[in-house]
């Protein structure tokens, strides 16, 4: 499969525009690792485009792979989903544009609602038989419902069910410590959940699918995984516990659009921030802040060609940046590669939020919408 866009749009003078490439073998190869981890479902969570990696390529890539669910943040975009011919099952736990009932029941999107003001306006009277996951906050004061308020959303979401508005099919849950492999610190989370489960049952919702783990909990930690797994960063190769050697799913690359040699003593870019010591040459990628480059990044970030590593030096500016390559003077249209999976000669998303201060997922969902979108 290769991205129309790529085909539609001439390389002018032999210039390959700046791309992100997703990587579908890597997003495969990632839920394997996943699945030998547990035997609960596994949902891919494509929220935020996929981690900018495009919802529907890692979709598609992920449930060809065996992913059980989806997950998105609001209806829409898991309209899209269903609009792209995935049919697996979809949860959408946010909605910032509230909820359109009727696409959710027509589409079967199920929605996750954590209070009863949300039950109330998301799913109101004239909705019809909406499927339901009961969101409980288990220790982060986020979008779940306090424990405080467990039993009123469980008599409402009765009263609810049996006016034919919503089914409950699931319980969810989120683990505070996502981001550290310390399971000591999910047993919390685990105790509450397990008690918002017993207290469904007790009203008679059975035994819903119950869900809490993302990524971090599903390599580190069986006793979060219940019924299902939440798994996103993870698919794209990015492991927030730093256990596993997962595989980056995309490669950003920019062309060489500019190029100079300089003297010894020539400031670069803003504030002359870096002075070159030598006669080097330098080029210009077509990529800034603008693109999601970090301008936190410190003097140690550099790009790829052909094999070896050229630093990036200078001010990152909004459409730009600038490699010294030394002795090595480099065409006009040259590719650099920004970074791509582990392995090769290329930096990782690892390596540029490490130089950035900063957690890769961010630099993932920060790649902006002037960089064309392939998948390989
Ligand atoms: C984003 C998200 C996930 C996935 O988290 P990762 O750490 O990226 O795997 C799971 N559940 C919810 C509710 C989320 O918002």
């Amino acid at each position: 499969m290769t991205g129309t866009l790529a085909r539609s749009r001439p390389h002018l003078g032999g210039v390959v525009p700046p791309t992100l490439q997703t990587l579908p073998a890597a997003v495969a190869e990632n839920l394997a690792i996943v699945r030998r981890r547990t035997r609960a479902r596994v949902m891919a969570v494509v929220k935020a485009d996929g981690y900018g990696h495009g919802a529907r390529a890692v979709a598609h890539a992920a449930v060809e792979a065996g992913a059980d669910w989806l997950g998105t943040t609001d209806v829409a975009e898991a309209s899209a989903l269903r609009a792209a011919g995935l049919t697996v099952p979809i949860l959408t736990w946010l909605h910032p544009s509230g909820v359109d009932a009727e696409t959710a029941a027509v589409d079967r999107i199920d929605v996750a609602v954590g209070s009863v003001d949300e039950l109330e306006a998301w799913l109101p009277d004239a909705c019809r038989s909406v499927r339901v996951h009961l969101n409980m906050d288990t220790g982060m004061a986020r979008e779940g419902c306090p424990p405080p308020e467990w039993e009123a959303l469980i008599a409402r979401a009765q009263q609810a069910q049996r006016q034919g508005r919503i089914r409950v099919v699931g319980l969810m849950g989120h683990l505070p410590s996502a981001d550290r492999a310390r399971p000591e610190a999910n047993e919390a989370a685990v105790v509450q959940l397990r008690r918002a489960g017993r207290a469904l049952t007790a009203a008679g919702f059975g035994a819903p699918l119950t869900h809490l783990a993302a990524t971090s909990g599903t390599l580190t930690d069986p006793a979060t995984h219940f019924g299902m797994v939440r798994v996103g960063a993870g698919l794209v190769g990015i492991d927030p516990s730093g256990t596993t050697d997962l595989h980056g799913a995309s490669r950003l690359t920019a062309p060489i659009v500019h190029r100079t040699t300089a003297g010894p003593g020539t400031p670069v870019g803003y504030d002359g921030a870096f002075v070159t010591t030598r006669p080097t040459n330098l080029g210009v990628l077509p990529l800034g802040y603008a693109d999601g480059i970090p301008r936190e990044i410190a003097s140690a970030a550099s790009v790829e060609i052909r094999g070896r590593r050229y630093p990036v030096v200078g001010r990152v500016s909004m459409d730009q940046i600038v490699i010294d390559t030394g002795a090595d003077a480099f065409p006009l249209g040259t590719t650099a590669t920004v970074f791509g999976p582990r392995g090769g000669a290329a930096p990782t998303v690892h390596d540029w939020a490490r130089w950035a201060g900063t957690i890769p997922h961010t630099v993932v969902t920060g790649i902006g919408p002037r960089v064309r979108r392939t998948v390989a």
